[in-house]
């Protein structure tokens, strides 16, 4: 049997008080709560990652936000400029038929007017252009109105989750601080060389300071209990694991 090599008497000596007893029930109540104790530390902890993730969310819908503003203006100014432009080219072609209508001679008068054509024509595909780059803006304002909704939802999340977050803290750290003081109500029970050394082992050990026996082993490092140990056990005898140094039980039936 593998674990049977360190059942020797060294071990024995430092891993058994055999003068002591602790009643198996004792050592379940304590692992129970001390369970329960690292479960609620570990809510504690992860509980404002939800704050943090929520905040992480809404910044990526204000920069969305943010980077469709900045494309709007864009195309805004874009748009504006080709209306004066035009607006200037229309006024130009006015110009021109009303020098075309003094023209001098029938000569002036037809380049006059081949010019005005060609301006006109020029103006028509610069009035289809500001025609597409309109449309374009109002599609840009739509999409821009749907992520300022969706930011505004984004913040109302964070803000409920903040506060939910809040509350669920509080609450953990009132269980917390209850099951704090069982637990130490509970570990004054134990005699006080071991408590002092379980409460040195405990950052380590955690939930596993105190441990039950499960399927022959130690449950916290899975150390086989030899026969030796299990009729120590059996007899409510305080004992060390070899492996890890958990305060080990057999979990009462
Ligand atoms: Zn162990």
């Amino acid at each position: 049997m593998p674990g049977h090599q360190i059942w020797n008497s060294d071990v024995e000596t430092r891993n058994m008080t055999p003068t002591t007893t602790l009643e198996p029930a004792l050592l379940a109540l304590i692992h129970g709560k001390l369970r329960l104790f690292y479960d609620l530390t570990e809510q504690a902890t992860r509980a404002p990652k939800q704050v943090e993730f929520a905040r992480h969310r809404e910044q990526q819908y204000r920069q969305k936000l943010e980077s469709m503003t900045q494309q709007l203006q864009e195309l805004r100014r874009k748009a504006k400029d080709k209306q004066i432009e035009l607006g200037s080219r229309e006024t130009q072609v006015k110009k021109m038929q009303l020098q075309q209508d003094g023209a001098a001679n029938n000569r002036e008068y037809a380049l006059l007017g081949d010019a005005v054509k060609a301006i006109i024509a020029a103006n028509d595909v610069m009035g289809v252009e500001l025609f597409e780059l309109l449309e374009q803006v109002d599609a840009e304002v739509l999409r821009e109105k749907q992520a300022t909704e969706v930011l505004a939802k984004a913040v109302v999340e964070t803000n409920s989750t903040f506060e939910q977050t809040a509350e669920t803290v509080q609450r953990l750290e009132r269980e917390i601080k209850v099951v704090d003081g069982e637990l130490r109500d509970l570990f004054a029970k134990i005699p006080g060389d071991l408590h002092a050394e379980l409460q040195r082992k405990r950052p380590a050990l955690r939930e596993k300071t105190v441990a039950p026996v499960d399927d022959g082993a130690c449950s916290s490092c899975w150390q086989i209990i030899t026969p030796q140990m299990r009729s120590a056990l059996t007899l409510k005898q305080l004992f060390l694991c070899p492996g890890c140094g958990a305060l080990l039980f057999m979990p009462p039936s």
